[in-house]
Order: structure tokens, then sequence, then C-alpha cells
């Protein structure tokens, strides 16, 4: 017994050495900033003038390409080239289905890759009703009590204009790219893409197959932490999680309300959505959670330190926590989201058929083919049809964080947000940057250069989506750091 109990002591001893030892080794990958590059003349009052005039176009994407009103997309086009002058002089410009921008700003030494940055010019619609909600008009382009406010400021017209005014300014001190910089403004990025974004791509692959570094939209610097941290952290995504959507259909008798069956075709569909909720897919940190711990984990406290460093043996714990919010348990496994229910429209007939939509984002390593096939085990019943709708797509590539690309970019980040950490992560929304991933897998990286709290993001798509000027000066500050820093 006493030996026992010494060797349960020798081994909890060992087990406390292993941690500790973890948590004091742990690798502190937060890199110095570049070096400040010469200062870019840009007045912040004109710089947000300009972005201010480009959310006056009411650049509305509709589901439904058709109805979209193309007049503004014309007229906002035609602003930025009054705006801009030397882009619109030096700078190739292809227009691909009309309303799709392609910028070519030919570097001097054709054997470096090009650099890609990435934007959208569409927004999505004001909600019906909630126009009189907004501080200022969403398409007014206003200032108000420190913001400005505007569909667009945030998703994404800062980055469209940031990035012009960033290769004005550059243009205007003389500054010649060694590296090919690209610019490409899809006009359909809120509606799947298609003719924009995977149309841009089809253009450039030909031109440029290979690119040093793809940039878009996804994450951002978040002013108020992420995981406790109380300092900005810079959160940048490299990957982008996968799209299914699959109709589960039941088909029964039909027939009288008075005489139903044991088992209806909604019932049926009903208990197949309830199988599938109560036994969601397993939670893994290796779909990007833990690359996100091991960059935090050096500014944690200690206690939460060891933890992050000692992921083997908290995994549970770190699931556990993260499984409580509805955004921690979306970075932690493939979500399943019952979105339709459809099924009879009298209150006294059984209907044949009914019909449910379950909505599922893939974590990277989770396959369409994987998750089509778990589906069915799990709601085990063959009377249950189940059918792929639209093209499901796995997660985008994971790009790495310790490629020369990423480097600059992480190092540019420092260089703009001193205080912030950087973080690699996956964005669990879609963007469109997964349609450049065939011409850049090992580099593409989704983050907008802006500092910004809870509740700004959540004015994204929201009523009163606006931004602070200042933040809108580090957003050309960056884009004209980094266009220098990769050359
Ligand atoms: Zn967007």
């Amino acid at each position: 017994m006493r030996r026992f109990l010494l060797f349960l002591l020798c081994a909890l001893l060992g087990l406390l050495a292993v941690v500790l030892v973890n948590t004091l080794r742990l690798p502190n990958h937060q890199l110095a900033p570049v070096p400040a590059a010469p200062a870019v003349a840009v007045s912040p009052d004109s710089a947000l003038a300009h972005l201010a005039g480009a959310l006056r176009f009411a650049t509305v994407s509709r589901t439904v390409y058709s109805e979209t009103d193309t007049l503004p997309f014309g007229q906002l086009q035609a602003y930025l080239r009054r705006t801009f002058p030397l882009v619109h002089q030096q700078l190739k410009l292809q227009k691909v289905n009309r309303y799709g921008l392609l910028y070519e700003w030919t570097g001097t030494d054709p054997a470096l890759k090009p650099l890609l940055l990435l934007a959208h010019q569409d927004v999505v619609p004001v909600l019906p009703g909630t126009d009189s909600q907004w501080t200022r008009p969403p398409f007014a382009g206003q200032q108000a009590g420190g913001y400005l406010y505007g569909r667009g400021a945030l998703d994404d017209k800062l980055n469209v204009v940031g990035q012009l005014e960033a290769v004005e300014a550059l243009l205007r001190a003389n500054f010649r790219p060694r590296r090919t910089v690209l610019l490409a403004f899809g006009h359909d990025e809120e509606t799947q893409g298609r003719r924009g974004a995977a149309a841009l791509a089809a253009v450039l692959h030909p031109l440029h197959p290979q690119l040093e570094l793809v940039l878009d939209e996804g994450g951002l610097v978040k002013a108020d932490g992420v995981a406790g941290l109380t300092q900005p952290v810079a959160l940048v995504g490299v990957s982008e999680k996968g799209y299914l959507s699959l109709e589960l259909s039941a088909t029964g008798a039909g027939g009288h309300s008075s005489m139903p069956p044991a088992l209806t075709s909604v019932g049926r569909v009903a208990a197949a959505v309830a199988r599938l909720e109560a036994q969601p897919f397993p939670a893994r940190l290796d779909g990007g959670v833990s690359g996100l711990l091991a960059y935090l984990a050096p500014a944690v406290p200690f206690g939460k330190r060891l933890v992050f460093a000692n992921q083997w043996l908290f995994g549970s714990l770190i699931k556990n926590s993260l499984a409580a919010t509805p955004s921690g348990n979306a970075a932690l496994r493939t979500t399943t989201a019952p979105t339709i229910f459809k099924g009879g429209d009298k209150d006294n007939v059984l209907p044949i058929v009914a019909t449910a939509t379950v909505n599922f984002r893939l974590l990277p390593g989770d396959s369409p083919q994987a998750v089509i096939q778990k589906v069915k085990e799990l709601i085990n019943d063959a009377e249950i049809s189940v059918k792929t709708l639209g093209e499901g797509r796995a997660a985008s590539p994971v790009s790495g964080t310790d490629n020369a690309a990423f480097l600059t970019l992480h190092r540019t980040i420092k260089s703009v947000f001193p205080q912030a950490l950087v973080a690699p992560y996956v964005v669990v929304g879609a963007t469109d940057a997964r349609a450049y991933a065939a011409l850049c897998p090992q580099a593409t990286y989704r983050f907008m250069p802006v500092l910004m709290d809870q509740a700004a993001i959540e004015s994204l798509h929201g009523t009163n989506e606006r931004l602070r000027p200042a933040a809108y000066q580090q957003v050309v500050r960056f884009y004209a750091a980094l266009i220098r820093n990769i050359q």
C-alpha cells in the first residue's frame, strides 16, 4: 500500500513537472514590428472624405442578381476614377463581368510573385423599416459623435478605398514596387461572389498562377481582446470553414388528420433533426483553436497559460469552456444548424412530404462526403432521404504561419498596432478569398487592419454600421506599410 502511494506521489510530481516545464518553455510567437518606414503623406481629413464619398453609393447586393440596381456600381467606379487619379493613370485596370475590378501595379522584378489585396464593392441591404434607427442615414456618409456612419463603412468599402488611398499616396511619393501589386474588388461578395471573385480569380489565374500573399477581409484587431485578454488581438484568418446544406425529407401517406399514423412525415423529419442537434460533430482543437491559443498563451495569466501550454492534458477543459458560447462552439467543431422546416399547409390535413434544411459549417479536416455519411448514420432512419443542396465545399486550405509572407504580415500588423497580439484563427463565415485559394494556398489570409470592439463588430451587417476616423487612418497606413514591407 505504502509503495503504491509512493508511486502515485512520484507520478503526480512527474506530471506537475511536465506541466510546469511545458508552461515555462512555451515559445513566444509574437514578433517585433518592422522598423518604421518613411511616412506616407496622407491627409486624414481628405482620406476620410474619400471614404465618406464612397459610402454615398448604394451598391446593394441582391440575392437574385437581376434584381441588383447596377447604376450605383457604375457611379462608384466613376467616383474612384475621379478620387484616385494617379492610380487610374499608372495602374492597369481590367473590368470583369462589367463591375469586377482588377488593378495591376506592375513591379520592376517580374521574377517576384505578386501581392494580391482583396476587397468588395457591394454591401448588404438595410433591413426594411430600420432606416429611422440609424443615427445618420445609411447611404449619406455623414459623421456624428466621433463616428463615420454608413453601410459599407466596415464591410467592406473601408478596404476598397483604404487600399486605393495607400497606392495613390505611394505613387505620389514616387514609390515603385519591385513586386507586382494586384487589387481585386468583386461586386457580389455578399451573395456568393460568383460574378465577382470567382470570375476575377479565373482571369487572374493565367496571368499570375502563383502569388506571394493574398489578403482579404475576415479577421480584425479586436480592441477588447479574446479569451479573457484585455489587450487588443489581431485575429488573422488562416482558413475559412466549409459549407454544406442538406435537405432531409420524409414521405408519408397523407390523409385526414383525424386518423393519423403513429409516425407522420412531419414527426419523422422532426425526430431526424432532433437527433442531429442532440449529437453534434466532435469538438476538435486541431481545427484552428490550438494555434490561436499557442499565440495568445504568453500573454495570459499564469493559471491560464498553464492550461493553454498543456492542451494534451487540459483539452477537455478548454473544449467545455469554449463550447458554452455559440461563437466558441463554432470555432471547435463542424456546426449543425437547422434553418428551414416545411410540411403541410392546412391544419386538418396530413402532409405527404415534410422537409428540413440543415446547414453545416465544416471545420478544416471534415469533407462534405464525410459529413453526409455521418449525418445518415446519426439519423439512422432509412425512410429519411438526404439530398445535397447546391455545392458543398470543404474548408479552404489552411495557410501557414511560418512562411515569409506571414512573418511580413505579422510584423506589419505590429508596426501599426504595437499593443496588439497577433493570432491565427479559422474564419467561421465566408469571404471572397476562397475563390483565390488555388493561386496561393500557402499564404491566403483574412484580416482587415481595423481596430474594433464587440459593439462595432455587431453593427457590421446590422444597424448603425460605423467607423472611427482614427481607425481609418490605421487602415491606410497599414496597406501602405504592407506594400512597402513585402518588397
Ligand atoms: Zn464583407
